[in-house]
């Protein structure tokens, strides 16, 4: 009871709701947890405007901040272990998989830790000696960060760290779907010694707990990571009080794969892209482009290793990806899936849920692969954000870029050749944040991670996602005032004072 943190107290929420969470694999209860109202996130925002402006904290050495957060890493490592399980149990995701992510979360924690005091400004030559000009970083203020329930902490720590780090404070509005790591964490800063108001939790609906985050004039930023529906109805919100935004939105990632690919790596690779987490991954590859010349070989492979997935929830350890997040969610999936095929697309495998009666309590859904498919079906533009793959084929490096920056979005993307060169034009042509050549997913905190197109705005992790976190200030210095009479006339002619 009471998982609020607001002011460095943990509170109930003012109306008394109240949320069950049910683990997606079997439907558990994993626990209960405050829901927060319009009030709670207003009062949040308050403790945040008062740390800022009346509290210690932005004005503490780049050096503290630092230091704090290689606290916080150190306890995150410490507590490793409860925090994986917990986020299996909320997202249903596989025990190893939360394991690989609260590792992440320590390196984020820990990049941001290091860089926080690294550099914090430069002298600009005036051409003057009688003036000091220089420019500063400080931060931007009070910052919503409103994070999605697919990867509930590590989402959490691309916002919090790089704010953390800048000397903001923050309300954080983890998703409802997956409140228990946020509340962890908050318990972490709290141990390392965050002081009280700098760091806010809010928990509950997007509608309730999050949009007056938009639109409250106390917040200075923005950074949301979930749906682009979500994320366009945030901008315009953030746009009556020109507020900073940062959005890392949705994507439809295009997996290329030309005829001379090493096609072992290529095929793992493949079903990694768009199996993972059963699809429910921001960068996920969930649209092959295949050359036309391999198609069949390429795909016939991929279909029958993707039927023998197995399906399982986060402690069974020879499952190999679990259920989807919801029954709402496997509801839009199934209908996305239905809509391929009315269009065209040919169901090669999956398209179901399970069978198997010990998977009947959760969300799960059949890996799926719908072929024949072209850039003009709306199955692969739209994002599914589930196990279902769409399969396009090229004809050469053109066909394939042309095919490829055929969307809205600009997430991500890989492409597998052998051919060095054709790599690293086709790597140059794709409009997307991320390219991988030979390999699909890896990312690391020291690197940009960030959509072109409606795939977000600003960048997360590496040098620009603190960036987004500070604002830039010029002060210029005379040294030596003098008097200039510009106005007033009394000392000289007005081609003097010119
Ligand atoms: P979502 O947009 O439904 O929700 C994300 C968060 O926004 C949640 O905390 C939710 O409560 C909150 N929210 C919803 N409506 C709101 C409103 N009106 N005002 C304020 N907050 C509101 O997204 P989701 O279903 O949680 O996540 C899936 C989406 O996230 C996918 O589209 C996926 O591609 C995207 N995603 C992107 C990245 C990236 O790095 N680009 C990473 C992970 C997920």
């Amino acid at each position: 009871m009471a998982e609020l943190y607001v002011d460095g107290a943990w509170s109930t929420a003012r109306q008394g709701g109240r949320r069950e969470i049910r683990c997606p694999a079997d439907g558990t209860l994993v626990g209960t947890v405050d829901e927060a109202s319009a009030d709670d996130t207003a009062a949040a925002i308050g403790a945040a405007h008062r740390a800022f402006h009346e509290g210690p904290w932005p004005a503490t050495s780049a050096r503290e901040r630092g230091d704090l957060l290689l606290r916080l890493a150190d306890l995150l490592e410490r507590d490793a272990a409860v925090l994986a399980r917990a986020e299996s149990l909320d997202t249903g995701k596989r025990l190893v998989e939360s394991e690989y992510d609260v590792a992440d979360v320590v390196s984020v924690v820990r990049h941001y830790g290091r860089v926080a005091a690294e550099e914090s400004g430069r002298v600009v030559d005036t051409g003057n000696p009688d003036v000091v000009s220089r420019i500063v970083h400080e931060p931007v203020g009070v910052c919503a960060l409103i994070t999605p329930w697919n990867y509930p902490l590590l989402q959490v720590s691309w916002k919090v760290a790089p704010c953390l780090a800048a000397g903001n404070t923050f309300v954080l509005k983890p998703s409802e779907l997956t409140p228990h790591t946020a509340i962890h964490l908050m318990r972490l800063l709290e141990e390392a010694g965050l002081p009280p108001g700098v760091g806010n939790l809010v928990l509950g609906a997007g509608m309730d707990a999050g949009a007056p985050l938009a639109v409250d004039p106390r917040v200075d930023l923005v950074s949301f990571t979930g749906g682009l529906a979500t994320g366009r109805s945030l901008m315009a919100a953030a746009s009556g009080t020109v507020k900073r935004i940062a959005l890392e939105l949705g994507g439809k990632n295009p997996n290329i794969v030309f005829a001379d690919a090493d096609r072992g790596a290529a095929l793992d690779l493949a079903l990694t892209a768009v199996f993972l987490h059963s699809g429910q991954v921001c960068s996920a590859g969930a649209r092959l482009l295949v050359e036309e010349s391999i198609h069949d070989e390429f795909v016939d492979e991929l279909v029958a290793r993707a039927g023998t997935i197995r399906l399982g929830g986060p402690f069974d350890e020879k499952a190999e990806t679990g259920p989807l997040t919801s029954a709402a969610h496997r509801d839009k999936v199934e209908a996305y899936v239905a809509a391929g095929i009315a269009e065209g697309a040919v169901l090669r495998c999956g398209g179901a849920r399970p069978d198997d009666p010990a998977l009947a309590e959760g969300f799960y859904y059949l890996p799926t692969i719908l072929d024949g498919c072209t850039s003009a079906m709306s199955v692969t533009q739209d994002e599914s954000f589930g196990p279902v793959l769409t399969v396009e084929t090229f004809a050469d490096e053109d066909d394939a870029v042309a095919i490829a920056n055929d969307s809205i979005y600009g997430l991500a993307g890989a492409v597998w050749t052998q051919d060095a060169g054709k790599a690293q034009r086709v790597a140059n042509r794709l409009r997307m944040g991320t390219v991988w050549i030979n390999d699909y997913h890896p990312y690391v905190a020291q690197a940009e991670w960030g959509g072109y197109k409606q795939s977000g705005i600003g960048r997360e992790l590496g040098q620009a996602g603190l960036e987004e976190y500070r604002e830039t200030k010029h002060i210029w210095h005379n040294i030596r005032p003098q008097a200039q009479r510009w106005f007033g006339g009394v000392a000289g002619s007005s081609d003097e004072a010119r």
